[in-house]
């Protein structure tokens, strides 16, 4: 596994923070080992909406984009590309990137709490492609499981995994993603935040239910 310098030097790399207002990552250390791991998704309306499942580990957040976003029913299989680790105050960031830099377009804190492994040895976990875990968020709760499918043996294609809800009372087939369309820390829909940073409104609003941008215009 890379050092978080190495990391950190790759996620500055694809971003200009004059102009992004990102952090920049290499703020002070948690001690994870006596702090609860940070879970957080972020919602992303880029050049295609996805949603970004991160979880912290070894000081960085691990991340996968999952274009459909997370599903409480068990039957159903999300994709889940990795991408990039990615620094742990980028957990708390909502706002806009600006167009033409890299994942321009709207983000959206949808949902944050905390993880906890349920496997002991956790890089195991990852190396053999099956991790699963406990979420413990304000939407996502219960017991989940990340499962690598193909991709990323050497080779420049990042690894594919499927994000996949365990049968658990948290288990449901209501539409999380429709029902709860809010921020967790502002409350906002994706077209109030790209308005109150000068975002493009029109494409962040495309990610929001159309009954949501009903209610607005009434
Ligand atoms: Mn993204």
């Amino acid at each position: 596994m890379p050092k978080t310098g190495e990391i950190l030097k790759k996620y500055r790399s694809k971003r200009n923070f004059d102009v992004t207002s990102e952090p920049s990552g290499g703020g002070p250390k948690r001690k994870s080992s006596k702090t609860a791991l940070a879970y957080v998704i972020q919602k992303h309306q880029a050049s295609q909406l996805h949603y970004d499942f991160r979880l912290e580990w070894n000081g960085v957040l691990l991340s996968w984009a999952i274009p459909k976003g997370p599903s409480l029913d068990p039957s159903v299989k999300r994709l889940a590309a990795a991408v990039e680790d990615h620094p742990i105050e980028y957990g708390s960031f909502e706002g806009v990137i600006p167009e033409g830099e890299y994942g321009g377009g709207t983000v959206m804190l949808w949902d944050q709490g905390t993880w906890t492994p349920e496997d002991p040895d956790v890089d195991a976990a990852l190396r053999n492609g099956e991790l699963k875990f406990t979420l413990n968020g304000k939407k996502l709760k219960g017991s989940w499981v990340l499962v690598r499918t193909k991709g990323g043996f050497g080779g420049s294609s990042k690894p594919q995994w499927l994000l996949i809800k365990h049968r658990d009372r948290y288990a449901s087939t209501e539409d999380i993603l429709a029902a709860e369309p809010r921020s967790v820390s502002s409350n906002r829909l994706m077209a109030n935040i790209a308005r109150d940073s000068s975002g493009d409104v029109a494409k962040a609003a495309k990610a929001d239910p159309p009954s949501s941008s009903r209610s607005r215009a009434s």
